[in-house]
């Protein structure tokens, strides 16, 4: 089967305000990742997205999406959590238990804005605790617990998972709970992630093999690249060598049938605004490939169903 398919793109997006970084003190302290800073943030992200024509897929934590009222109202459940995993509530119950309203944590308004404007909605963990095989399987019982009570009052099913810290697990419970699709994490290991990290200068980037595939029952969408923030380290490979490296993925992927996909956390804007110069002008070429019939904006779940004659083999 060698036909050539209009090229696919896919952007997820890891929608977790200060929940990500629980564990990180001096982040929480830092304050840069406020409630203003996140809604201007998120605002930009919708515009430039409808711009493009673009519908991803928003991988919410159920604690920010359904905002913090309704978090206090899961307090038991969470202090059971925090048994469990005593590290990464050790920062946030005392914050909740405060009574104050924590500035980064609430992305209920976030999440109706992105949901109204028809991109996928995701799941990135109930509280971005890691849901690798690490964590006790009795923890992420109550993750789904907890999940499904927040996503239940919000109407919401989600059947995709981008898993909290790329740390892929417990596949098999999160299969049976009704997921089917998730992100594959980036190569392990320090040379891979060095090497990752060199291509961010590599102009002529061409891999745009991967797609997604089924794997033990689930549809498996390629790890794909994290658009670079350009923070400590990241920060030596410049803005236009960024775009030149994406605007030859995206060519590569239009000559030879290929499958971009990118992702990034939204707050990663809020601490590194020259990504929103990458990214505005990644989507604008994104935007007119779209237009021009080149290149198909797909949803994480879309991109499943666009490639499943090739996953089978069979139309
Ligand atoms: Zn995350």
């Amino acid at each position: 089967m060698n036909e050539h398919r209009v090229a696919g793109f896919t952007l997820s997006l890891d929608c977790e305000g200060l929940w990500g970084m629980a564990d990180r003190a001096e982040v929480l302290a830092d304050r840069r990742i406020n409630d203003a800073a996140l809604r201007d943030v998120y605002s930009w992200l919708l515009l430039t997205l409808a711009h493009a024509n673009v519908k991803a897929t928003a991988a919410f934590v159920s604690c920010f999406a359904a905002g913090l009222d309704a978090v206090q109202a899961n307090h038991d459940l969470l202090q059971r959590m925090a048994l469990l995993e005593p590290s990464w509530f050790a920062n946030l119950m005392p914050l909740l238990e405060q009574g104050s309203r924590p500035e980064g944590w609430d992305g209920a308004a976030l999440y109706q804005a992105v949901k109204a404007d028809g991109h996928e909605i995701a799941w990135h963990g109930a509280t971005h605790l890691s849901l690798s095989d690490r964590t006790a399987g009795e923890a992420v019982e109550l993750e789904l617990i907890l999940a499904g009570r927040l996503f239940g009052e919000l109407g919401d099913v989600p059947r995709t998972i981008v898993f909290p810290r790329n740390l892929v697990g417990h596949l098999e419970m999160l299969r049976g709970a009704g997921f089917m699709t998730y992100r594959e994490s980036p190569p392990a290991g320090l040379a891979r992630r060095m090497l990752g990290l060199l291509n961010e200068w590599n102009i002529r980037d061409s891999r745009v093999e991967a797609k997604p595939e089924m794997r033990d029952g689930w549809h498996v969408s390629p790890s794909g690249f994290f658009l670079n923030w350009p923070a400590g380290v990241r920060s030596l490979a410049p803005v236009p060598v960024t775009i030149r490296r994406w605007k030859s993925l995206l060519r590569e992927a239009v000559d030879r049938g290929g499958y971009v996909h990118m992702w990034f956390h939204p707050h990663n804007l809020i601490t590194a605004p020259l990504m929103k110069v990458a990214f505005d002008e990644i989507l604008r070429e994104v935007g007119e490939l779209v237009r021009s019939g080149d290149l198909i904006s797909l949803t994480m779940a879309e991109a499943n169903e666009y490639y499943r004659t090739e996953i089978g083999g069979v139309a």
